[in-house]
This record gives C-alpha cells, structure tokens and sequence, in this order.
C-alpha cells in the first residue's frame, strides 16, 4: 500500500454515434475524460491534469487523444473543453491552505 502518489480516475463517459474506424461498428465509440491527481493517504491532494480516450464496445480498442481520428478528436475536443475537473480533486490542498492560515493567524494575533 502507498501513502502518497497519483491515481487515475474517469469524471465523464460519454457515448457518440460515431463508427468505429477499426471494425466500422456504428454508436459504438465512447469518449472517456480521466483526471490524473497527487493522492495523500487516499485523499486528493491536487489535480495535475486531465486526457481523453476513445473506446470502441464492440472491438475494445482504446485510442488516446493523441491516437484518435479527426472525427473523434473533434468530439472529444468538444467534450473536453466544457468539463472541469471537480474541486474534489483539490480537497487536500485547500484544507492545508486553510489549516496553515489558522495556525499563522494564532500564531501572530
Ligand atoms: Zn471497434
């Protein structure tokens, strides 16, 4: 077990009626925005990022945002500019932020 770290998390999945370029399947892709988050004692620290992937249900094949086709990039790219990595994911930083504050304002007042 790891005290500290990064985790990966989903925070949107999406289906599309876009045809898979692979096995041609029609409504079978799905876009997947993850976070990427530093982790203490499992709690979210901060959020360091997020990315896309693709993922066919009929033949399972995952692209990254780097690997999709234009088609799907333009979706994703659509999906991924209106999501917001939730504030949960900074949980930790902020209740440091304001257990230092606490102390600071004891400390001197
Ligand atoms: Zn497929």
């Amino acid at each position: 077990m790891t005290f500290s770290g990064y985790k990966r998390k989903s925070i949107l999945s999406e289906k599309t009626d876009m045809s898979c370029p692979f096995c041609e399947s029609k409504s079978t892709i799905s876009i997947s925005v993850i976070v990427k988050y530093y982790h203490f004692f499992n709690i979210p620290f901060l959020a360091v990022g997020k990315r896309g992937i693709s993922k066919c249900s009929n033949c399972k094949q995952v692209l990254s945002s780097t690997e999709m086709n234009d088609q799907i990039k333009q979706v994703y790219n659509t999906i991924q500019a209106k999501i917001r990595i939730p504030l949960v994911y900074y949980i930790g930083s902020i209740l440091s932020l304001i257990l230092v504050s606490y102390l600071l304002l004891n400390l001197f007042l």
